[in-house]
């Protein structure tokens, strides 16, 4: 797109599929740093997902929540997106990888291998930032991706329970931000006051590969383990992931670094949680500070 906010973000290193749409790819930081032959990111150590392979990309940059946490800034919209079709984006997600990824070239840190199974990415990561849910055909391109043999991530808030219910990815993420509605408007400043709609999502993951996502914000949602607990358990989901907030990007515009969490106050909320859903500590990664619950079969 040629907008303000999207000059800004092509030079983050975002690339857009379409100049009308916002839909676009970013590699993480983890992917980069698997390239180089460092540490992959937890989604290695939890799941097995190789960093370098992974695709970190979203068909919508537009977002009907204001969470206080989130790094994107939507301080600007994207009027007149034009939505591109999934044969669009599968067609150039390779390519725009790629693209994404040619500063680096093999070298003695980016063995021969490991650059040419990074231009091979297995897996998509639908989670770069906005909410892939208002993407109208978010199902579809998903199915695309499998068909194409990559493993789908999708992270969601949560409020299209409607759409989410037609998605097949191969793990669904939902964000659980809040234990009570109140908390939940304070922190996602939702455009719409869409709490149930999120428990009716959760509802939905019993019966698939999914995991709850809480991102601590230290003074704001920190409160309640033994509600959350109650949710999680309530939801079925197979994992739930307790992360603390990272004091990042635009971020920083609205919250302060005391609103991280430390990891020790992480795993003890973490651990509060799983006692009341009847979850085990599975693993953990202190440097990400996250914890990883598993339901008990
Ligand atoms: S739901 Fe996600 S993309 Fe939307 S504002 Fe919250 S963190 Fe950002």
């Amino acid at each position: 797109m040629h907008s303000e906010p999207c000059d800004a973000l092509r030079r983050q290193g975002y690339q857009f599929f379409s100049t009308e749409s916002s839909a676009a790819l970013k590699p993480c930081l983890w992917c980069k740093r698997a390239l180089r032959g460092g540490d992959m990111c937890y989604k290695h150590q939890f799941y097995g997902i190789e960093s370098h392979r992974c695709v970190q990309m979203t068909p919508t940059l537009r977002c009907n929540q204001r969470c206080l946490f989130c790094w994107r800034s939507f301080e600007h919209e994207y009027p007149g997106e034009r939505e591109i079709s999934p044969d669009e984006i599968l067609a150039s997600v390779r390519q725009l990888q790629k693209k994404a990824l040619s500063g680096y070239k093999p070298s003695p840190y980016v063995t021969q291998e490991r650059f040419a199974a990074a231009l091979d990415p297995k897996h998509v990561a639908i989670s770069l930032s906005g909410e892939p849910t208002l993407f109208s055909r978010l199902p579809e391109l998903i199915d695309l991706f499998s068909h194409e043999g990559f493993s789908t991530f999708l992270v969601s808030n949560g409020t299209r329970p409607d759409v989410l219910e037609q998605c097949r990815p191969f793990q669904t993420y939902i964000s659980l931000t809040a234990p009570d509605r109140e908390t939940y408007l304070r922190v996602c400043r939702p455009l719409e006051d869409t709490w149930d709609a999120i428990q009716e999502s959760l509802s939905l993951l019993g019966t698939r590969r999914s995991a709850v996502r809480i991102t601590l914000v230290k003074g704001y949602n920190d409160h309640e383990p033994g509600a959350y607990g109650r949710m999680i358990l309530e939801s079925g989901a197979t994992f739930a992931e307790v992360k603390g907030y990272m004091f990042l990007g635009y971020s920083r515009k609205r919250l302060e670094r005391g609103n991280m969490p430390s990891f020790a106050h992480v795993k003890e909320f973490a651990e509060k949680i799983a006692a009341e859903a009847g979850y085990r500590i599975r693993d953990e990664n202190p440097l990400s500070r996250v914890v990883l619950l598993e339901r008990v079969q």
